[in-house]
Formats: C-alpha cells, sequence, structure tokens
C-alpha cells in the first residue's frame, strides 16, 4: 500500500497496547484502518505476560454469561455470543497461535507461555502495518472535527480514538485510572472501582499463626451471617488472612459487601469430603487406637501440625486435658465442629495493588454494545476491563478483553 493511500484510510488511535487493543488493532488494520497504538510502557503486553501465573488463560470453553459481571448485565449478551470459544480459537489459529484446553474449559496457548500470546499478537499487528508508540501516556483528549490526543506536550491527531487503557489493578504491570479520567471528561459515568480476584484481610490475629497452611477446603462466605456461596478449591492461610483460589473466587462478593458497610464472613470447611458424623466416628476410633499418647496425636496425620494448636485453642481445651485419653465425646464433637467450621471474619482486601481484575468502571449504559461507541462523544470508543465488565477466574477478564475489542473493530464504520 503506497503512502498516499495509507493517508486516505480512516485513522485510528489506540490508547493501550494490552490485550484488547493489540486485538483491535489487528481486526481494523485487516479491514484496512490506519492503526496507531499508544503505549505508555516500553513494550506491548505488560500484563498480559503475568497472566495465569505466566501461562496466560487465555479464554475457557464454557462461556456462559453467568461468568461475566456488570451492573447492566444486558450489555455482555452480544460480544461473547458474537466473538465465543469457538471464533477466538479459529482467529488465534489464523495467527499461528495454538491452544490447548484443559477438563475444566481452561484455555493456555499450547506453549503454556503467556509470551507467546504476546509475541504472536504483537507481531501479527507489526505485520498488518500497526504504528506503535511507546513510551507514550495519553493525558488527554479533546474532540475538534477531529480527535486530538496530548502526551507529554505533544498532540497527534486521528479520525476516531479507541480508550484500550485497563483497569487500576496492579500498577506495576500498567494498571492505571487514566482511562476512567479520560472517559469523565466527556460526561462518562464511573462506577465505583473495586478489587476482585484478590486475597482478603482479617484482623483476627489467631488465624496469622496458621500462615503457610494450604488445604483443599470448602470455603463459604457468609455476609451479615448468612450463607452466599461455597467454593471447593485450595485456601492459603497467611500472615494478613486469607488467599487462595477459592478467596480469589469469593472476592468479588465480599468487597461488594464490605463497600455497602455489610458483615463478611467466611467459614472454612478442611474436611470436605467427610461429613461430620464420619469425621466423629474417624475421632473416635483415633482416641480409642490412641489412648496413653499426647492429644497432638489425635489429628497429626490428618491436619497440618499448625492447625493442631488452632484447633485446640479453638475449642478452648481445659489446659489440664493432655493426653488423647482425658479428650472427653464433647470435646471430640467440638474438634469435628471445628475441623468442618472455621469461622475468620474478613476486614478487607488486599487491594488494587494485589488484584487480578477490578470489578466496576466506565457505566455500559452510556457505551453502544454492539460498537463499543461512546454515546456521548462521537468518535470515541471503549473496549476491554475500562468498562464495567469483570469475570470470574478461568479465562473470563482475557476473553472479556478479546470480544469486547472484536465487536469494536469489525462494527467501526469507516
Ligand atoms: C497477575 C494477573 C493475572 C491475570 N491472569 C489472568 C488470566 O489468566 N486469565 C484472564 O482471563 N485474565 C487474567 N487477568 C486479567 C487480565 O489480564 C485483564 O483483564 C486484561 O489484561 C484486560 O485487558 P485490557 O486490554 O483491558 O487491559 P490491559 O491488558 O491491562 O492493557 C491496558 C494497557 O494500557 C496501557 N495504558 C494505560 N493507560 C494508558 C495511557 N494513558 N496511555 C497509554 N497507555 C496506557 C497499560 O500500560 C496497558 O498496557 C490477570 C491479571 C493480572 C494482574
Amino acid at each position: 500500500m503506497s503512502k498516499q493511500n495509507d493517508n486516505l484510510k480512516p485513522s485510528i488511535a489506540i490508547i493501550g497496547g494490552g490485550a484488547s487493543g493489540l486485538l483491535a488493532s489487528i481486526i481494523l488494520a485487516k479491514r484496512d484502518f490506519k492503526v496507531t497504538i499508544f503505549e505508555k510502557n516500553p513494550k506491548a503486553g505488560k500484563k498480559l505476560l503475568a497472566t495465569g501465573n505466566g501461562k496466560c488463560n487465555i479464554t475457557n470453553q464454557n462461556l456462559g454469561l453467568n461468568h461475566f459481571f456488570s451492573s447492566n448485565p444486558n450489555f455482555i449478551k452480544y460480544p461473547i455470543e458474537h466473538f465465543g470459544y469457538r471464533e477466538f480459537v479459529r482467529f488465534c489459529e489464523e495467527m499461528g497461535l495454538n491452544l490447548v484446553t484443559n477438563e475444566n474449559g481452561k484455555t493456555y496457548p499450547a506453549s503454556l507461555q503467556a509470551s507467546s500470546v504476546v509475541d504472536v499478537l504483537y507481531n501479527e499487528a507489526l505485520f498488518l502495518g500497526v504504528d506503535f508508540s511507546f513510551n507514550s501516556a495519553i493525558e488527554n483528549i479533546d474532540f475538534k472535527e477531529k480527535a486530538h490526543l496530548f502526551s507529554d506536550e505533544k498532540t497527534y491527531k486521528f479520525d476516531k480514538v479507541i480508550v484500550a487503557t485497563g483497569s487500576i489493578a496492579m500498577e506495576k504491570l500498567g494498571g492505571s485510572n487514566s482511562g476512567y479520567e479520560l472517559a469523565k471528561k466527556f460526561g462518562h459515568t464511573i462506577i465505583k472501582p473495586f478489587p476482585s480476584l484478590v486475597q482478603l484481610t482479617s484482623n483476627d490475629k489467631e488465624i496469622y499463626t496458621l500462615s503457610g497452611v494450604k488445604s483443599e477446603a470448602n470455603v463459604t462466605l457468609l455476609i451479615d451471617n448468612k450463607p452466599q456461596k461455597t467454593i471447593l478449591a485450595d485456601i492459603l492461610f497467611t500472615n494478613y488472612g486469607v488467599s487462595g483460589n477459592s478467596i480469589l473466587d469469593l472476592s468479588r462478593e465480599a468487597n461488594m459487601a464490605l463497600l455497602n458497610f455489610q458483615k463478611v464472613d467466611i467459614t472454612v470447611d478442611i474436611f470436605p469430603t467427610l461429613d461430620k458424623n464420619k469425621l466423629l466416628a474417624l475421632l473416635e476410633k483415633k482416641k480409642k487406637l490412641l489412648a496413653g499418647k499426647k492429644k497432638e496425636f489425635l489429628l497429626l496425620s490428618l491436619i497440618n501440625s499448625k492447625l493442631i494448636d488452632f484447633i485446640y485453642k479453638k475449642i478452648k481445651l481445659a489446659p489440664h486435658k493432655q493426653l488423647i485419653d482425658d479428650i472427653d465425646k464433647k470435646d471430640l464433637q467440638s474438634i469435628t465442629y471445628s475441623l468442618k467450621s472455621i469461622k475468620i471474619a474478613i476486614d478487607g482486601s488486599k487491594g488494587f495493588d494485589s488484584a487480578e481484575v477490578v470489578a466496576g468502571g466506565v457505566s455500559v449504559d452510556e457505551v453502544d454494545n454492539k460498537t463499543m461507541e461512546s454515546k456521548k462523544q462521537k468518535g470515541l470508543y471503549f473496549c476491554g476491563e475500562v468498562l464495567d465488565v469483570d469475570g470470574a477466574c478461568g479465562g473470563y477478564n482475557l476473553h472479556w478483553a478479546w470480544a469486547s475489542a472484536f465487536v469494536l473493530a469489525s462494527n467501526m464504520r469507516k
């Protein structure tokens, strides 16, 4: 394509060279738009590199709408239905990016390296003629007859602008609130952002003594003492509270409740495979077998040794009861109850700097879900996590970035 023809193409600025910005640039370049990505980092896809513990859980085979959250869930339907799992896999394969899906539907690059995803997307964009301006943080946008972008005392003119700046989660990986600030200038409402897929904190100092203990457990979230949801997955006790997959999965609802000044607790059942009666029977059997031994032996092979002291303290076992023989039926019942239901008061989370994603963002009521164009400013578009859409753990957040960018770039009028 000659330079002159290039100048005749509609020019698009994309603010943000992350997941959604890269995908949008590829589709737009294929459709013969002239695309420039402005990225404040020296490279594209810094957050992408950290996804899925460096393996990048890129999407999920089970893309039910119940895995996505927004103040207006109807908004999500069109993008996810128009760019689902199959369409995304085909798109990746066409670029030479092969994927593998595990039995839970979680999908990864075949290399199990997030760097493969960044390399393929970035090189595909370069191959299609996308321009990259790195170390360019866009500070302001203004619309006269064209869109003007301002960065570091420089001004750039484009026909249209896409805000693909992501969310405020993990500043060290490029997270920023600049997308919200840019949107506000055009009268957009920002639904109060809060951290999701994040570790939870507790001021119950007893829990800190369990720091480092990891267990497969049934973890139940209680809001105002009412059970809301139970997740069977690992939990990690830490010196600030709790972490692990079960906690990340419950963190969105926990944080939302805390924002609404509700009481939040979790209960942890570290014997998810044995009901109370079976566990009690097991302890009774062990008591008989281990008569004459120290009380610790009752639980030694069943739970982490740090948990043993914790459980005896929790049930307030009388100090004189040092041998298994001293433990009576009532104590055994209390131990059983405690093992099935460790209650932890939650008082907060590790915040935006530790969160994988942010719930809230640019209100989707003010954006068209077929084109992702702002209803406040013609020529201004949004995609990815900057919008008030987030997903569960399992590849859903990246899928939102891909799907919102795809419909935006496919439906943009010339
Ligand atoms: C540790 C971690 C692990 C994760 N793992 C997974 C996972 O396995 N699966 C999954 O589905 N999701 C995962 N996520 C979430 C997922 O990474 C994000 O939802 C996704 O990257 C959002 O895409 P995006 O394009 O909206 O934003 P991003 O990918 O964050 O890209 C936004 C880009 O915009 C740039 N930028 C911001 N402001 C400006 C500005 N003013 N000017 C220029 N550039 C700007 C940023 O530097 C950044 O590069 C993870 C997140 C984290 C933090």
